[in-house]
């Protein structure tokens, strides 16, 4: 195929009009490449119709029914309710609908219908909320497959989303396949298009594992190639910013309210080290959350401008950059330390912006705490000697190369609170250098975990509710964002109003997404942080490092839709301060699997204890739920489930390396464009 259809423009595509291709621009595509590579999320599946009498509650099911009797619609405050009963002859269902009152000109009573839908009782009535309905010949036409369901923004279905990758599959078929011959022969590898086909139109759930498997593969081959080579360039950066260990650093360990645990001096000792050496650092912490990161970031950076340097820590939001700042400020305060820090976010005024920029420009800053806006071009640097990457699973490759290119040669510390196991991390990294911080600072009240079911809600908001009266604060986590996304999961758009009834006006209930525009999402956490809302009703995007020691209760919805690491990290958000805190965990599935995952989260506390037990867990095939990993910046690979992809794949990486380092061999040069892109050499850890 020409290869030339890959950039194509989405709005060249039939049906994507200007309108609709702002929307997919919203989704970060912009032409055909980015198209097919924007993957589903899930899968559903059109299985066969069952007799009522047969059909599974708490399952979604297909049914095939007669409307009987009226269909009726009725109104509460703004919301039209519309229902209708239908039945074969082994049972009956009622169905209703939200706000969807045209159905009643559109649907027959005395005619037969096609309902999907999850099928719930209550009471004694089987009932079904907001069923797909199909006509005999359109459920014929899809029975039995599996149809891809697509992340998706206001205004942008899913139907449309189908309906244009078609096309866009299409005109990319005969993709070329990027990698070696020899590789997918021996491996048995579909190739690289019948793969994306796949992943978006399983024509069956095996090729949609193939699909998978190759996919992750591949996902993972680039990034281990991508990586040693790096590591390999980095390895010849000679560090120009020595330092040494100036006396404020031992004055103020001893000054300090706490003593470092072992493990963070050992940790501080390598960076020490690193900084004075004859190479670039380049190194990666990973620590559980309230592992205590933010003090070593802090000891590199008073060590890089005592030495005259300027160092700078970016975040991945303004709340927390906010917050390193507040911290930094206090000690050098107290401690009268040799540091000059200014804050550089985005919310600063043009004005309070421009004089940041000249005094940085000009050195009489030292410590550069900031968001994105730190990457900025207009910023430039006296003498910047080092970066720390707070969180920086989240950054994007290219931000993070960016910023590291406004100095020459920079020290990089990278700090990430997502613990994955050692082994997997080696694989992942080869001999990079990571410092891995496994010891919590003693004196903390170990948080309590319960396990229990939906029955157990009233009783959770009473409790909330008394934490509350108490002076503290919670967050409910839901997986999904507003209603209809998936089936049978929460959504923090009802869930906030569910809660907010269930507490009272005196309780403020706030909801946060990820779709909120950025500053408002600050907005939130910094009204939450600040103590004027009582509980944050949110996905998960408030997964990083937030510290908001006053928060005391985590409860999770749907707790056995995530990965016991993200059920970790969420955690880590109560636990902070000196009250005891609690994490309740709601497990809305009765699989013994499930009850086993969960049992994991309620016995222990410790991240990479938790990260091991998930690897042995789980199993391949695990990837139709929601994605485990999902802040890894991998699109269909998750390092737990696809761990044997990710060992051949660092197996087949290594091995080419060996053989030909600079993939110059006929066989191999088909590596190069990825690995070598566009002649960038930047170091950089590139996720995780
Ligand atoms: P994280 O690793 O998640 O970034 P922080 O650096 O925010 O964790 O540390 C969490 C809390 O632990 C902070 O309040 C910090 O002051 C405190 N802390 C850090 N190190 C120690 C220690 N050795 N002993 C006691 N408290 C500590
Ligand atoms: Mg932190």
């Amino acid at each position: 195929m020409n290869e030339q259809a890959l950039y194509e423009s989405v709005v060249n595509l039939k049906g994507v009009g200007d309108k609709t291709a702002a929307l997919f621009t919203k989704c970060n595509i912009k032409n055909v490449g980015d198209l097919i590579h924007y993957y589903p999320r899930a899968y559903d599946e059109y299985s066969d119709i069952v007799r009522v009498c047969d059909a599974r509650i708490g399952e979604i099911v297909t049914v095939r029914c007669v409307i009987t009797g009226s269909i009726t619609n009725r109104h509460v405050r703004n919301l039209s309710i519309l229902n209708f009963s239908a039945s074969d002859i082994t049972g009956q269902i009622k169905f209703t609908y939200f706000n969807m009152p045209y159905l009643r000109s559109s649907l027959r009573a005395g005619k037969y219908y096609i309902f999907r839908g999850m099928l719930q009782q209550k009471a004694s009535t089987l009932v079904m909320e907001q069923a797909q309905i199909f006509k005999d010949d359109e459920y014929a036409a899809i029975s039995g497959s599996m149809q891809p369901r697509y992340p998706l923004v206001k205004g942008l279905t899913n139907n449309m989303v189908i309906k244009v990758m078609k096309q866009a599959l299409m005109l990319s078929a005969g993709l070329l396949d990027s990698l070696p011959e020899d590789i997918i022969k021996s491996e048995g590898f579909v190739s690289h298009s019948e793969a994306v086909r796949n992943i978006h139109f399983p024509a069956s759930k095996d090729k949609l594992l193939k699909a998978h498997d190759r996919l992750a593969f591949e996902e993972f081959f680039f990034f281990i190639l991508k990586v040693r080579q790096l590591k390999n360039q980095a390895d010849e950066s000679i560090n120009t910013h020595k330092m040494i260990e100036t006396a404020d650093i031992p004055r103020l360990l001893d000054s300090l309210p706490y003593k470092l645990t072992l493990t963070q001096l050992k940790i501080w000792d390598e960076i020490k080290n690193d900084m004075a050496g004859s190479h670039v650092m380049n190194r990666l912490i990973q620590g559980d959350v309230g592992s205590g990161k933010t003090i070593l970031a802090f000891l590199s950076l008073l060590m890089t401008a005592a030495n005259g340097y300027q160092g700078a820590i970016m975040a991945p939001t303004e709340v927390l950059a906010c917050q390193h700042y507040d911290g930094f400020m206090e000690m050098k305060e107290k401690y009268n330390l040799p540091i000059n820090p200014v804050l550089l976010i985005g919310s600063l005024t043009a004005k309070q912006k421009k004089l940041a920029q000249e005094k940085i420009a000009m050195g009489e800053y030292n410590l550069i705490v900031g968001t994105n806006a730190l990457m900025q071009e207009k910023v430039s640097y006296k003498n910047l000697a080092l970066v720390v990457t707070d969180e920086q699973h989240r950054f994007g490759v290219r931000q993070r190369s960016l910023l590291a290119g406004k100095g020459q040669d920079c020290h990089i510390l990278a700090m990430s609170a997502t613990p994955i196991p050692r082994t997997l991390a080696i694989i992942l990294y080869g001999d990079l250098h990571i410092s891995i911080l496994n010891e919590m600072p003693g004196g903390r009240l170990p948080i309590k975990n319960c396990v229990v079911g939906t029955n157990y809600r009233p009783t959770a908001y009473k409790f909330i509710a008394e934490q509350i009266s108490k002076g503290h604060q919670a967050y409910v986590i839901c997986p999904m964002i507003e209603e209809g996304e998936m089936e049978g999961l929460e959504n923090v758009t009802d869930y906030t109003k569910t809660l907010q009834n269930a507490l009272g006006s005196s309780v403020r209930v706030e909801m946060l997404h990820g779709k909120m525009k950025g500053n408002v999402k600050d907005e939130l956490m910094d009204e939450f942080s600040k103590g004027n809302i009582d509980v944050l009703v949110s996905t998960t995007v408030i997964e990083v490092g937030i510290n908001v020691p006053n928060a005391t209760v985590m409860m999770i919805e749907n707790a056995e839709r995530f990965g016991l690491a993200q059920l970790h990290q969420l955690r880590g958000r109560v636990g902070r301060g000196s009250s005891q805190s609690y994490c309740i965990f709601i497990n809305t599935s009765d699989t013994e699997n499930a009850r086993q995952r969960l049992d994991i989260m309620n016995h222990s506390n410790d991240g990479f204890k938790i990260a091991e037990e998930d690897l042995k867990q789980r199993g391949p095939g695990d990837f139709f739920g929601i994605r485990q990993s999902g802040d890894l910046s991998f699109e269909v690979a998750d390092i737990y489930s696809d761990s044997d992809m990710l060992k051949k794949a660092s197996m087949y990486a290594d091995d080419i390396l060996r053989e030909d380092p600079d993939l110059t061999s006929e066989k191999y040069k088909v590596l190069r464009p990825a690995v070598f892109p566009d002649g960038v050499n930047s170091f950089d850890f590139t996720t995780l």
